[in-house]
């Protein structure tokens, strides 16, 4: 039976994969989950051991596309998604110590694991837009490492514009070269006079516009969007049968921000993949870590850290967790989250937090934790990891409960990525890998304009007409 998607917040009517997918949000203001999960037996995962990334990928998705796309088409996408992934094994594991792995998740053109889920993101959209629905306008706002890869995703995709906003002379020159040296038509840059705060509040301010939204078709490609959590628990799915899942459990520990990654572990946990801890990892932007330790939820203060793209103090889809924490009430959901947005806080009750807490544990990791255990890996194993990565790998180690489970840390970044920090924790450069090493020689294309939503506005209207 086919998968209908409704609100967390419990608001507008059941929808179809496809309208969850153009839509981001739901109408209600609430995230988009599937009325009902579907369930692979032991037998079914044990049947997809030894089979290669991409299908594994294409047999856990199929349940939640279909209606809307056949198995076939999905492995044809998925197919193509990952074709220009620089290993053969997409996600690969490595060995860190005994029984200790880490799961490289940035193999993808941006060396970031948002490729995986954005390089799908990108063919599903352009394949249901071949279907003759009119052309869209992606619109983001990036601190870093999304617009990168949701640029890479659609650059060149026919029915569709892709613009993205960055605070002007705020993020990394990797960051902004990733961006600005693509030179496909449909790809536009924006630098906006302003932080990345203003840049968000100038996509929320377009979306809520919606005379330009509707003329525009704005779609959104930010970590809500359905796609991409689905998306992610595949490399969950494939990562514990390599380690002899689902006959045996096995632990993961997730370098965490929006908490759209961790979630994804969650969804392969409700299909049926035995999982023994979600180890959430938060850098000192910790406000999971002291919600899973206390079941109060509140924000503080952004503190900018080595690992930039985890500083986030309102994590958007822990509302996926607390709306199976409220036992799918939408009304309840929405009725803390409006709590949550007039006092910043709100809290579930004990059995809550007991039900999360069977499957989650949470640790915070600050930035002197962060350095030494990029220092240690390397001394241990030879290797260099990213900061977000050392997030990860550090809390795994402080919430580990049974050494005999398999603990797979995702190595969320390419250490190249961030060569500052890493640097500055080890004595050691890491180098661009060989598909991006003449990076600093391509050209650039970016606009810059001052923080000002007409402008702005006006600007996007030009470059889309141009298209049309
Ligand atoms: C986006 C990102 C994260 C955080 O992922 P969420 O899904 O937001 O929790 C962690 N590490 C890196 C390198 C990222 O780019």
């Amino acid at each position: 039976m086919t998968i209908r998607y409704v609100s967390t917040r419990g608001g507008g009517a059941p929808c179809s994969f496809q309208e969850a997918l153009f839509a981001g949000l739901a109408p209600d203001g609430g995230l988009y989950v599937p009325a009902r999960w579907p369930r692979f037996a032991r037998d079914d995962l044990a049947a997809l051991q030894g089979e290669p990334y991409q299908e594994v990928a294409t047999r856990v998705l199929a349940p939640f596309v279909e209606g809307d796309l056949s198995e076939g088409e999905l492995r044809e996408l998925i197919g193509r998604a990952y074709a220009g992934f620089d290993h053969v094994a997409i996600a690969p594991l490595r060995q860190l110590g005994a029984n200790d792995w880490l799961l490289e998740l940035f193999h993808g053109p941006t060396l970031a694991f948002k490729d995986i889920a954005l390089q799908l993101l990108g063919l599903l959209f352009e394949h249901f837009l071949a279907r003759g629905e009119r052309a869209i306008t992606i619109v983001g706002a990036t601190s870093g490492d999304t617009g990168s890869a949701a640029i890479e995703a659609c650059a060149g995709r026919a029915r569709m514009a892709i613009v993205i906003l960055h605070p002007h002379g705020r993020i990394s020159e990797v960051q902004r070269r990733q961006m600005t040296t693509v030179a496909a038509q449909n790809v536009h840059n924006v630098a906006i006079e302003g932080t990345f705060d203003d840049c968000q509040a100038l996509l929320k301010a377009m979306f809520a516009d919606t005379g330009f939204r509707n003329r525009l078709r704005l779609a959104a490609i930010n970590s809500i969007n359905w796609g991409r959590i689905m998306a992610q628990a595949a490399y969950y799915v494939a990562a514990a049968l390599a380690l002899g899942g689902p006959w045996r459990r096995v632990a993961f520990a997730v370098p965490t921000g929006n908490f759209g990654d961790v979630y994804a572990g969650y969804v392969a946990h409700k299909i049926g993949l035995p999982i023994a801890q979600l180890i959430v990892a938060t850098n000192r932007n910790d406000i999971l870590a002291r919600f899973f330790a206390s079941g109060v939820y509140r924000a503080g203060e952004v503190a900018p850290t080595m690992s930039p793209s985890m500083d986030i103090q309102v994590a958007s889809n822990f509302e996926r967790l607390l709306y199976d924490l409220c036992g799918g009430d939408g009304a309840e959901v929405a009725r803390l989250l409006a709590g949550f947005a007039a006092r910043k806080s709100l809290e579930v009750s004990a059995e809550a937090l007991g039900q999360a807490r069977e499957l989650f544990d949470a640790a915070r990791v600050d930035e002197a934790e962060t350095a030494s255990t990029m220092a240690e890996v390397l001394a241990a194993t030879g290797k260099l990891v990213d900061p977000h990565t050392a997030v990860g790998i550090r809390a795994g180690r402080a919430c580990r409960l049974d050494r005999r489970d398999p603990l797979i840390t995702l190595a969320t970044a390419h250490p190249a990525k961030f060569p500052d920090a890493v640097h500055q924790a080890t004595g050691m450069r890491p180098a661009l890998p060989t598909r991006l090493a003449d990076l600093y020689e391509r050209p650039e294309r970016c606009s810059v304009l001052p923080n000002d939503l007409g402008a702005v506005q006006r600007h996007i209207q030009d470059l889309v007409m141009e298209i049309a």
